[in-house]
């Protein structure tokens, strides 16, 4: 399908960037990877007047590791993190659910910024900001803002963006190097949008009980999710069968998925508590 007519621009700056999106009264976007904004253009679901590409902004491109955490530039591609040997141990479960998103050809052009944005409920890095509790940092023409993932995702493909704005980081807390974890997905396919899919750490106590337990999950709502019923599940107790098997029904109990094109909502609803299930024992382990 052709895409409808726009205007192009390639800023070299943020600020030209943000004048070039400020200049259309809403009507410019920004162009990352254009893995999700093409497709919309072509369905015709999105037809701005102006796109603004931001590929030429090598400040958006950095991955940023310090003591105090993690910093994606929104220009990070998912090629990139998989690439990088320093987060296998920096941020261990971003890499594992990184591996899950899409296709090699996809992978080479998506951006971290541009999923942010996109906010599908059933896309990867969404889950991994709000279950890690990321802070989306952003800049616009009344400057710059820093929002919790928590807040920052309204619904599907909504999120609380304005049109002048451009992400620019996504900071992830620090990740201490003992902590467990695990992410599991379900999809038809290996690379398609996630059924549903979880992503769990936790630390240990000297008993080896856990103890700030965060369980994220995907594709069973119209944002990514935090399940606090199965973080209480998990909190205080030693990760074995028996805490294992309540944290899995308490999952399933939590979600109330929508019955869709791919599945019903009790499937869902069944799969995610087996997701949950499995991250936690391959956190466990
Ligand atoms: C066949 C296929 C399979 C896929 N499978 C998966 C999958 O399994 N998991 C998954 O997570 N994703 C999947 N994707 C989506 C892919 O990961 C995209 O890369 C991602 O959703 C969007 O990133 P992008 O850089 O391509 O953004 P674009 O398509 O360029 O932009 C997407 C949206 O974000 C906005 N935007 C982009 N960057 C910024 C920024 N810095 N600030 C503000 N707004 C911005 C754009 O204006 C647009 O509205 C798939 C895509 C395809 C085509």
């Amino acid at each position: 399908m052709k895409l409808p007519p726009f205007k192009y621009a390639c800023p070299t700056t943020i600020s030209e960037a943000l004048v070039l999106l400020a200049s259309h009264d809403g009507d410019a976007k920004p162009l990352a990877g254009g893995q999700s904004l093409v497709p919309m253009l072509a369905f015709r679901v999105a037809s701005p007047a102006l796109l603004v590409d931001l590929r030429k902004l090598a400040e958006l491109r950095q991955i940023k590791i310090a003591q105090d955490g993690v910093s994606l530039g929104a220009m990070v591609r998912w090629r990139e993190i998989l690439d990088d040997a320093r987060l296998r141990t920096a941020h261990p479960l971003l890499v594992a659910a990184v591996e899950h998103v899409a296709h090699y050809q996809i992978r080479n052009r998506g951006t971290v910024g541009g999923s942010i944005a996109h906010a599908d409920p059933a896309a990867e890095m969404p889950g991994i900001a709000v279950t890690c509790e990321a802070k989306i940092a952003v800049i616009g023409k009344s400057g710059e803002r820093e929002i919790a993932a928590a807040d920052f995702f309204e619904g599907p493909l909504m999120t609380t963006l304005k049109a002048d704005e451009i992400i620019t980081e996504i900071r992830l807390p620090a990740w201490p190097a003992q902590r467990r974890f695990g992410f599991q997905e379900f999809a038809r396919r290996r690379g398609d949008f996630a059924m549903a899919a979880a992503a769990v750490f936790y630390d240990e106590d000297g008993d080896k009980k856990a103890r700030n337990a965060h369980v994220g999950v995907i594709g069973v709502g119209d944002r990514p999710l935090r399940l606090q019923t199965v973080e209480a599940a998990v909190n205080g107790q030693k990760v074995d069968e028996v805490t294992i098997a309540k944290a899995e029904a308490a999952a399933s109990a939590a979600v109330d998925p929508a019955d869709d094109i791919h599945a019903s909502g009790a499937y869902r609803k069944a799969l995610v508590g087996v997701m949950v299930e499995r991250a936690l024992k391959n956190a466990a382990v």
